[in-house]
């Protein structure tokens, strides 16, 4: 008897780490939004590795999704609710503007046929943004790391794999600039995108996901069509929350099994 206990609580064990603690699958109906930034191999010792997805992980993660019949979709496809028709939609969103989204990124997402949007800061070369969010982040790791070119930019946009999207002139905190200088940074960013690289520009993210409560409506004020946070998982209503859609974080540190996890429920 001890030992049908015993057999019976080990295979359950086993079966929990075959499966999972079973968080239910959210409908698929509802797209799922992924967030990345840097698409490189991880460096020793940094603190932002987190940020930083393989090239491998990469692959695996868009030839899975390919492979399970997900429909790659732009922040403005969703915005047209292009989604109401159609199951399993994911966009594949990069924040910032790294080199590595054109050396590593584009060629596996041309290779599957899939696209994706790129939440471009203007002035992106020798910023040192982290300091904006928590003074002590002042290493330089993000600034160091190389960003796009112009003419990168260019090409990723001709390629029809990626749309544009905004992020601010020098990737402000939200929640520590004035409102006037907010809509400048909001207004004009949008207008330089849009001249330099002749393509519309009506996706916005909010710099590290910041955002007061004056932010949705001065966003849409400034001409864009819809905002994602930098968070919260799979957005179920993204046409009443236009303007603060929820993404599901993609980790440098997730495994293919958390990857897939996160994409059913949202969550690890
Ligand atoms: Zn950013």
């Amino acid at each position: 008897m001890i030992y049908l206990i015993f057999l019976s609580i080990v295979a359950a064990i086993m079966l929990i780490f075959k499966f999972g603690f079973s968080t239910p699958a959210v409908d698929y109906r509802y797209p799922r939004i992924l967030m990345y930034h840097m698409v490189c191999e991880h460096k020793q010792g940094a603190k932002f590795n987190k940020l930083r997805v393989t090239p491998k992980h990469f692959e695996e993660q868009i030839s899975w999704l390919v492979e399970n019949g997900w429909t790659f979709v732009t922040m403005a496809e969703i915005a047209s609710g292009v989604w109401l028709s159609q199951e399993k939609c994911v966009a594949i969103t990069f924040d910032d503007g790294y080199e590595d989204n054109y050396t590593n990124a584009l060629p596996i997402l041309k290779q599957h046929q899939a696209k994706g949007t790129l939440y471009l800061v203007v002035n992106r070369h020798d910023n040192d943004w982290s300091v904006q969010k928590k003074a002590h982040h002042d290493s330089g790791e993000l600034m160091r790391e190389a960003k796009l070119s112009d003419q990168q930019v260019q090409d990723m946009v001709k390629s029809g794999c990626i749309e544009l999207g905004g992020h601010t002139t020098n990737h402000i905190n939200f929640a520590t600039t004035s409102k006037e200088q907010k809509s400048k940074e909001v207004t004009e960013s949008k207008q330089f995108l849009e001249s330099r690289f002749a393509t519309k520009v009506t996706s916005f993210a909010y710099p590290f996901g910041i955002l007061t409560e004056e932010d949705p409506a001065l966003i849409e004020q400034a001409g864009y069509d819809n905002a994602v946070l930098a968070e919260g998982g799979i957005e179920t209503s993204p046409e009443t929350n236009r303007f603060k859609i929820r993404r599901i974080k993609i980790s440098g540190k997730d495994s293919l099994r958390t990857f897939k996890r996160k994409i059913a429920a949202g969550k690890k």
